[in-house]
């Protein structure tokens, strides 16, 4: 019987356990036999994979992280290392692998794919949404989902105080948790790694908004989008005013995934088993406008992401 080893690699997601659940599932319906690798790459150093049935993931469709667990391993970028790894492949008779992570993850799967003729499918799962060649990753909509929580909550307590508010989200060179919760959450501005923002110009804008007749602002601030002690200095320079700080941190990483990650999970690994099905390998799975599709991994993994700038500007405009 043919076989498929998977596991969750670099930064957890939401959506990583509802992903592995449908490829265990759907991978057994397709007539492989479903082996689980723990801790990512560091597991497959190790040779920490054992078999997954139906009931190896029943009740865990709900819950954020992944019971693969994840890990970040330095030595697997060593090729000696990654031999032996390939070894704990090869001696159990597997020669097919979808890796679920983000771009290192993919670095990854590609090296094994070059190397050793091992079929790899990438599915992205991150929340930060930094790959290009993909619309969404997993679990991207389940963050903004978070973010839009602490946001509303936010806007409460900023009504009643007329506060100038920021809040700092994950995005260290990919703004698209600031800008999709900043856009949904109706915030007035958006601070992203991809865009030079002069922070005076945001001061003057909240200066602007309270002549309009706003009382309160809040400012979404990507934590790669500069120096934030500089921005509360310039804005409390400018508008006599001290923003409130909230840092989201690793809430962001965690809770029960979103519909929308659920529907993905399930649509990205059935697209994966059936690629593999094809004897198709070191292809990476994604969507583009509503649509799932498949591309080369190299090729994924070189195309350069970009903020979308129409949003961005969305953002503006809409915060009159
Ligand atoms: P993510 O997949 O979320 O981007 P990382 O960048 O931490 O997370 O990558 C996850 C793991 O992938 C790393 O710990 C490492 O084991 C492996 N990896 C990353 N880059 C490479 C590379 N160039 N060659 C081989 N393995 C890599």
């Amino acid at each position: 019987m043919k076989k498929i080893a998977v596991l969750t690699s670099g930064g957890d997601a939401p959506g990583m356990n509802a992903c592995l659940r449908a490829v265990v599932r759907y991978g057994i319906y397709r007539e492989y036999k479903i082996y689980g690798i723990e801790r990512g790459y560091a597991g497959l150093i190790k040779g920490d994979i054992f078999q997954m049935y139906p009931r190896s993931v029943s009740d865990i469709i709900q819950r954020g992280g992944t019971i693969l667990k994840t890990a970040r391993s330095l030595e697997f970028k060593q090729f000696e290392v990654r031999e032996q790894a390939v070894e704990n492949l090869r001696s159990r008779d597997i020669d097919n692998l979808i890796v679920i992570g983000g771009d290192g993850s993919y670095a990854g799967a590609l090296a094994l794919h070059k190397e050793f003729g091992i079929n790899v499918i990438g599915i992205p799962g991150t929340i930060d949404n930094d790959l290009a060649y993909t619309d969404f990753t997993l679990g991207f909509d389940t963050a903004v989902n978070t973010v839009l929580g602490a946001i509303n909550n936010l806007r409460d307590t900023n009504a009643s105080h007329e506060r100038v508010s920021i809040v700092e989200v994950m995005g260290r060179n990919c703004g698209d948790i600031a800008l999709y919760s900043g856009l949904a959450g109706g915030c007035e501005y958006v601070l992203v790694p991809e865009i030079k923002t002069d922070f005076k110009e945001v001061a003057e804008r909240v200066n602007l908004s309270a002549k309009r007749g706003k009382t309160s602002n809040m400012i979404v601030f990507a934590e790669g989008a500069g120096d934030k002690t500089e921005l509360i200095s310039t804005i409390k320079q400018i508008t006599g005013r001290t923003p409130t700080v909230t840092t989201l941190g690793h809430i962001q990483r965690g809770g029960s995934p979103s519909n929308v990650d659920r529907v993905l999970a399930a649509q990205f690994a059935s697209y994966a088993v059936d690629l593999l099905c094809k004897g198709e390998g070191a292809k990476a799975v994604g969507i583009k406008d509503n649509k799932i599709f498949a591309m080369d991994l190299e090729a994924a993994l070189n195309e350069k992401k970009d903020i979308d700038k129409n949003l961005y500007k969305m953002t503006q405009l809409l915060s009159l």
